[in-house]
Parts: structure tokens; C-alpha cells; sequence
């Protein structure tokens, strides 16, 4: 099996069963993101104790990349504090969109690997706000608060 097919089975994967889907019961912070593109809407749901995430979730519906996109993400994101989310995210998003490495904390590597598989979209502008609507939506979580804010990705 070529990196191309493992990367296609772990985003299939995640996408058919997406970990941590489901609303928390008593978020500290939540928001809903929309992406108009291609109709992908989530809601993310986060506990915020300390700046540490100490559990996200999310419901939805979207396309397999992003459902495979926000269900790593959940896994990557959990125990992490709020700095290292940003960290991670900037790191994902710039290998996204430019395909640049960047270069991360030793103890960040382990999640910026993890989230290789969905960096082949860099080729597919049009998917590329379909792997990072649920990034682009935990940032609106964290910054708006418990009340929820409503992202668009244009
Ligand atoms: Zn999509």
C-alpha cells in the first residue's frame, strides 16, 4: 500500500466513523462553523478549564474531508492547552494552503503528523476550506466563549 492509499483509508475511515461526534453536555465554549463552498456545517463543543481543552466534540454534517478533518482534530486537540491549539493550527493551515512545512514544538510533531493525510487538498483549492472549517470553528469557540459565534468560510 502507497502513503496515498493509507492516507485515503485514514481520512475514509474517520470520516465513516468520526471520533468524539455528539454535543457535550456542559461546554464551556462552542461555536458553528458553515462552509457555503460546499455546504459543510458543523457545531464544535469544548471544555476549557485552565487553558487546557480537556474534551472537544462536534456534530454535523459535511463531506468526508471535513468530517475526517474535525474528527482528528477532536483527537489531536484533547489535553492540549489553548496555545498549542493555535500552534497546531497555524502549522496546519500554512501546510495547507502553501504545502510549506512548518516547523513545530517537539511535542507538537506527533499532531502535525497525524494530520498529514488531508494535506493532499492543497491540490483541490476548493477542499481546502473543507479541512480547515472545523480549525477556523474552534478558534471562533475559544476567542467567542460559551455563548457561540457563527463562522462562514468564504
Ligand atoms: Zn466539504
Amino acid at each position: 500500500m502507497d502513503l496515498r492509499e493509507l492516507y485515503q483509508d485514514i481520512i475514509l475511515d474517520h470520516a465513516r466513523s468520526p471520533r468524539n461526534f455528539g454535543a457535550l453536555s456542559e461546554p464551556s465554549h462552542l461555536a458553528h462553523g458553515h462552509n457555503p463552498l460546499c455546504g459543510d456545517k458543523l457545531t464544535v463543543f469544548m471544555k476549557i478549564d485552565d487553558d487546557h481543552i480537556t474534551k472537544v466534540s462536534f456534530e454535523g454534517r459535511g463531506c468526508a474531508i471535513s468530517t475526517a478533518s474535525a474528527s482528528l482534530m477532536t483527537q489531536i486537540l484533547t489535553g492540549k492547552s489553548v496555545a498549542q491549539a493555535d500552534a497546531v493550527f497555524a502549522a496546519f493551515h500554512a501546510r495547507v494552503t502553501t504545502g510549506a512545512a512548518v516547523e513545530v514544538a517537539s511535542d507538537l510533531e506527533d499532531a502535525t503528523e497525524r494530520l498529514e493525510p488531508l494535506t493532499g487538498v492543497r491540490t483541490y483549492p476548493a477542499r481546502v476550506k473543507c479541512a480547515t472549517l472545523a480549525w477556523h470553528t474552534v478558534d471562533a469557540a475559544v476567542k467567542g466563549g460559551v455563548l457561540g459565534t457563527t463562522i462562514k468560510t468564504e
